[in-house]
């Protein structure tokens, strides 16, 4: 069956131009499946398979209930999530067919699918039926400013323990910024205590506290570095989406089997 690839990352970090780069980069080998479960976007930048915009027409949502944009996104998914056993179904066969790959992109703002009850239903779904996977892709430039970056980090902690999912951090953006600079702090404590003594503030204590726990965490994540805009880094980020797959198959697909 298909290795699906859930794309998470904060909004503008670049999971859609990532997901057109790395059905690029898999063509050949994987044939990725492709899925776009972002109501929202205007125009998506490659061609999919499953579009969520085919079955639910986001703006007529938001005038039909007298929605904001964000619950307009959140309906729009859970209206797409009461269809879950056909999507389910749909990835299933197009396993039979040869796509050895499932990459899924998700809305803009990320709390809509991680926070809601219907990411929930798509990620435990997927997860009991097929080998999963996490990337999340993280802007590096954005996350410069140490405080910024911990967040972000913060964030990523909390949907690994929530999904409990092999995970991968693209690094993306590096065309614009060299991100060994967050390899540094993931491995080296002191290097990243010493960014933030620059910044001296109230959040930078917390900051401080939080970055001794985050420890254990950074152990457990494997990070690429890449540029979705170039391709640069996608040959090793292949390889490590497969490492991730071994993972599963080791670590999860017991637990993930009890479950079903
Ligand atoms: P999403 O909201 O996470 O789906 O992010 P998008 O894929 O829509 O990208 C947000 C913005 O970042 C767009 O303007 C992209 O062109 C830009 N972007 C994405 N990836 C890269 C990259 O690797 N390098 C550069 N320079 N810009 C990027
Ligand atoms: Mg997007």
């Amino acid at each position: 069956s298909p290795v699906c690839i859930i794309v998470l990352g904060m909004a503008g970090s670049g999971k859609t131009t990532f997901t057109r780069s790395l059905i690029q980069h898999a063509q050949k080998e994987f044939n990725p499946y492709v899925v776009n479960l972002d109501p929202a976007c205007r125009e998506v930048p490659y061609a999919t398979h499953v579009d969520i915009r085919d079955t639910v027409n986001y703006r007529e949502v938001m005038k039909q209930y007298q929605l904001g944009p964000n619950g307009g996104i959140v309906t729009a998914l859970n209206m797409f999530t009461t269809k879950m056993a056909q999507f389910a179904e749909l990835v299933r066969r197009a396993g039979e067919r040869g796509h050895k790959w499932c990459v899924i992109d998700t809305p803009g703002q990320i709390e809509v699918f991680t926070w809601s009850a219907s990411g929930n239903i798509i990620t435990e779904g997927l997860a009991t039926m097929f080998p999963t996977i996490v990337v999340y892709v993280m802007d590096v430039v954005r996350s410069a400013c140490p405080t910024t970056f911990m967040s972000n980090m913060l964030y990523a902690c909390s949907i690994l323990y929530k999904t409990r999912l092999p995970f991968l951090v693209a690094l993306n953006k590096i065309d614009l910024q060299d991100c060994s600079f967050v390899l540094d702090w993931m491995t080296d404590f002191e290097t990243f205590q010493e960014a933030l003594e620059q910044e001296q503030s109230f959040v930078s204590n917390l900051t401080r506290t939080m970055s001794l726990t985050l420890d254990t965490f950074y152990e457990n994540l494997s990070t690429c570095g890449v540029s979705a805009k170039t391709g640069v880094g996608f040959a090793q980020l292949l390889k490590k989406i497969l490492d991730c797959v071994t993972q599963y198959e080791q670590d999860y697909k017991p637990v993930y089997e009890k479950m079903r």
